[in-house]
This record gives structure tokens, C-alpha cells and sequence, in this order.
């Protein structure tokens, strides 16, 4: 990608380029490492981007100071005080040694009993298994809800996989009647989850993201382009988790 600086209100904002053939608009977006990325077809000249990010300044600015304040969370080292998320709440671990072997959350706590407190294999497990499941238990019901909220309109049965995926928040697979979502969305408030699960449910109706994709998306959540937005932070924070 090219990189380009332009100052704006005495910030220097360093951005990147990305040329699209045929992208009819310019779009600035920070992408999951952080980086403010214009995306525009290869005929636009570089004064007209430069100019739509000082435009857009304002927005970039925020947008970046925002993840810094927000901060990534550390690798995990499973050890008691460190912070672990679940549908956008925050709760301090608390490990515990003890033989019934146990993961949950007590109030604003995570309470991790497990027989040797120095095992980080084992703890790292334990872990790992609470978040899957509370994923299945989540995603299911929330899937449920959004469905039947909409049943005239998503009248087949559909189906739900989750993932670990690398790039995206969700996908489906049209022919199987199926909605894929990350499994990374266990961290994040319910309302992307929601967000996030009738954007594939309205690709069974339109495929691509033209405008009356975005149209249908619109009357479910309104606020869809927030949440877009706002899954990006949470990406950023959360992905190396
Ligand atoms: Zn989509």
C-alpha cells in the first residue's frame, strides 16, 4: 500500500492507499492493525484523497485516540486480576486451587478452581472450553431471537456454525441455509452479535453489499453503520485473543 501523510489541525495523519479497480466512492476506515486506509479506484489523484482525509479528520482522529485510550489487552497469563471479557462486560479473574475442577462467573468475577495453580496449560484449557461453550449458548440464542423476531420474512431453517476467522465477523453459505459466525464475537456486546447476524441473513436475499443489501439491513438495525464502525475497535483489541 502507498503511505501518505497529511496534516490536519496540527496532527500529522499518516494513511494508506489502497487503489480498487472500478470503486466508484473513497472510503477511510482504520483497519485491524490500527492504520487509517482510504480505499479508491486507481484513477483517483492523490490531492483528492489527501483532501478527503482532512475532511474526514475530525472522524480519524477520535477514531484512533479512541483505540489508544481503549488500549489491547495483554496476552492472557491466566493469572488472578487480569481482565477477561464476555458480551461486552468486563470480569477479574480470580483463580482459585481446588479439586473440583470448575469456570464462571461470580458477580463481576471470573472464578477459575483448578487443581494446580502454576498449570497454565491446563488453566489455559479450562478457559478456553468456558469461552466455547458460553459462544454456543450465546450465538444460539441470540440467533433464535433474531429469526424469530423477522419469522415472515426468514421463514426457512436455517442453520448456525461458528468459527475462527481470520478476516471477518460473519459469513453464510447460501445453499446450505447457514449463517458462519467468529467466534471472536463472544467478546463483544450482544448488539454486534445481533448486528453481525441479520448482515448474513439479509445475504440470503441480496448477495452483495449494493444498496438494497444495505436497504433491508437498515430496517432491522438502524444503527447498522455505528456498529460497523465500532466492531472495528473491538477487533483491534481483541484479535490477538
Ligand atoms: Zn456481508
Amino acid at each position: 500500500m502507498e503511505q501518505h501523510v497529511a496534516t490536519a489541525k496540527d496532527n500529522r495523519l499518516t494513511y494508506y492507499v489502497l487503489r480498487r479497480k472500478g470503486m466508484r466512492n473513497m472510503r477511510l476506515r482504520v483497519n485491524d492493525k490500527g492504520q487509517a486506509v482510504v480505499s479508491c479506484s486507481s484513477r483517483v489523484p492523490l490531492e483528492r484523497i489527501n483532501a478527503f482525509v482532512i475532511k474526514n479528520a475530525d472522524w480519524l482522529i477520535s477514531e484512533l485516540s479512541k483505540i489508544k485510550s481503549e488500549g489491547v489487552l495483554e496476552e492472557r497469563k491466566y493469572l488472578t486480576c487480569e481482565k477477561y471479557l464476555f458480551a461486552g462486560k468486563e470480569y477479574m479473574l480470580v483463580v482459585i486451587e481446588g479439586e473440583r475442577e470448575y469456570v464462571g462467573t461470580v458477580g463481576d468475577n471470573l472464578a477459575l478452581v483448578v487443581k494446580d495453580k502454576n498449570d497454565f496449560e491446563r488453566k489455559r484449557k479450562l478457559v478456553d472450553n468456558w469461552y466455547k461453550n458460553k459462544a454456543k449458548e450465546l450465538f444460539a440464542e441470540r440467533f433464535e431471537y433474531c429469526v424469530n423476531n423477522y419469522r415472515e420474512i426468514f421463514p426457512d431453517n436455517y442453520k448456525l456454525s461458528i468459527r475462527q476467522m481470520k478476516a471477518r465477523w460473519g459469513t453464510c453459505i447460501i445453499n446450505k441455509k447457514t449463517v458462519v459466525l467468529n467466534f471472536k464475537l463472544v467478546y463483544a456486546d450482544v448488539r454486534y452479535l445481533d448486528y453481525v447476524i441479520m448482515h448474513e441473513l439479509c445475504h440470503f436475499y441480496h448477495k452483495n453489499h449494493d444498496a438494497s443489501f444495505y436497504g433491508m439491513l437498515a430496517r432491522f438495525i438502524p444503527d447498522y453503520k455505528a456498529l460497523r464502525k465500532g466492531l472495528t475497535s473491538y477487533y483491534i483489541r481483541y484479535s490477538h485473543l
